[in-house]
């Protein structure tokens, strides 16, 4: 759809699809913008005091929901977002966070964290209502982004540790360099007789942020956790945060990309086809995977449908729910007993191991896809699994920055019970 007629649309850069408009309201002006990490949303229409927005489906070959915008009001106002042919409002409304006011024009970068609008400020599946006060700068989403400069936060706390190392593994199309973390013992990641490798990956799929948050609990489990660093001593752990990164950064969906996404990328040649990685980074991960001398586990991080269904709400394992393999059923109830163990100081997100919860199929998911799960079996993993998290969870299990993060610190204390188990 073309630009309203009020909007002055810019577009930044070519690697940065966003635009920023500003429209006359019923009380004064409000001003929209996808120029931030992570923006998606295009403007249909702002009237009176109703903002109309859909989420921007970029490549992606299906109608997706993935929508993150930022908008800032000139004076107090209630305006109602509302997403006319989209149901992309979630149980608790969007996902917001607030310009950090410190006495002059919000800058990037000073925000509030980010937290659930709350239901009674959801209309419906399509629209909610938002009270911005005069200057108040608002980014809503619809669950809780993660971008690069988040992970880069995380990362400069263990800038000085030397079990901690962040390389460049190459750079993307969009000229974006993409980061591998190595993690091993003080005297760094080659262990003399060390019990193997173990792999983990995020983001292959852009808009999937919750894992990012997953990732940063594992991480910091393994790192400064009461059990976690013991794994380390035995085990190198190599961590692909943002497979996607050009996707995650420009704010595309990057699920079901044209021709393929990234994790129908770990292509091999056979008698019939020689084929290629087409994305530099899924070329860099599979060279890098085949260059380890005993991958062990390989996990996957990743998040399903947008909420409802059958699988949606939960937590769960990507396998046939009847037949997990010994490896898999042994770490899903090492994460189930992880998650209900632990002393609660606020929301959490447990796990239920039972086969058809945490244990899950999605329709019609084929073994033979070319994913990075398959291709880590292919390189001898012991267990390789996608571990998918939802987007908003459930009354009792609520996904928060907090609730995920939690579960990435359960998932290394399980990862440790399970190479402890004899699997
Ligand atoms: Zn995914």
């Amino acid at each position: 759809m073309d630009a309203p007629d009020d909007s002055t649309d810019v577009t930044v850069d070519s690697d940065a699809p966003g635009t920023a408009s500003t429209h006359e309201t019923g009380t004064g002006r409000v001003t929209i913008r996808t120029t931030h990490p992570g923006g998606n949303g295009r403007v249909l229409e702002v009237a009176g005091d109703v903002i109309r927005l859909e989420p921007e489906i970029r490549d992606s070959t299906r109608r997706w929901f993935y929508w993150n915008v930022d908008v800032e009001s000139d004076v107090s106002q209630v305006l109602e977002v509302r997403f006319p042919t989209d149901e992309v409002v979630g149980p608790r409304g969007p996902a917001v966070r607030t310009g950090v006011p410190c006495g002059s024009p919000t800058a990037d970068g000073a925000w509030s964290e980010w937290r659930w609008l709350g239901a009674d400020r959801r209309l419906d599946a399509n629209a909610f209502r938002y009270a911005f006060d005069a200057g108040e700068r608002a980014q809503l989403s619809l669950s809780f982004p993660y971008q690069r400069a988040d992970f880069d936060a995380f990362a400069l706390e263990f800038a000085s540790d030397p079990r901690v190392s962040v390389e460049t593994l190459t750079t993307t199309h969009g000229g974006r360099e993409v980061p591998v973390v190595r993690l091993g013992t003080e005297s760094g990641t080659e262990l003399d007789g060390s019990a193997g490798d173990i792999v983990l990956a995020a983001r292959h799929h852009a808009c999937e942020s919750i894992g990012s948050y997953v990732l940063e609990g594992t991480l910091r489990e393994l790192l400064e956790g009461e059990t976690g660093p013991a794994l380390l001593e035995r085990y190198r752990v190599y961590v692909y945060p943002f497979v996607d990164l050009d996707g995650v950064e420009r704010g595309d969906p990057g699920k079901h990309r044209a021709p393929h996404d990234h994790n129908r990328d770990y292509v091999d040649s056979n008698a019939i086809a020689h084929l290629s990685p087409i994305y530099p980074t899924t070329a860099a991960i599979a060279g890098d995977l085949e260059s380890l001398e005993n991958l062990v586990v390989a996990l996957d991080l990743h998040s399903p449908y947008k909420w409802g269904g059958d699988v949606n709400d939960r937590p769960f394992f990507v396998t046939d729910p009847d037949d997990p393999g010994d490896p898999l059923r042994t770490l899903a109830s090492a994460l189930e007993s992880a998650t209900t163990r632990r002393a609660s100081d606020g929301p959490t997100l447990s796990f239920d191991a039972a086969p058809g919860t945490g244990l899950a199929s999605f329709d019609g998911q084929s073994g033979l896809l070319h994913t990075f799960t398959r291709y880590c079996w292919l390189e001898g993993a012991t267990l390789s699994s996608a571990l998918e998290i939802p987007y908003v969870g459930t009354e009792d299990d609520p996904v928060t920055p907090s609730s995920a993060r939690r579960l990435g610190r359960d998932l290394a204390v399980a990862l440790l019970e399970w190479v402890d188990s004899g699997n």
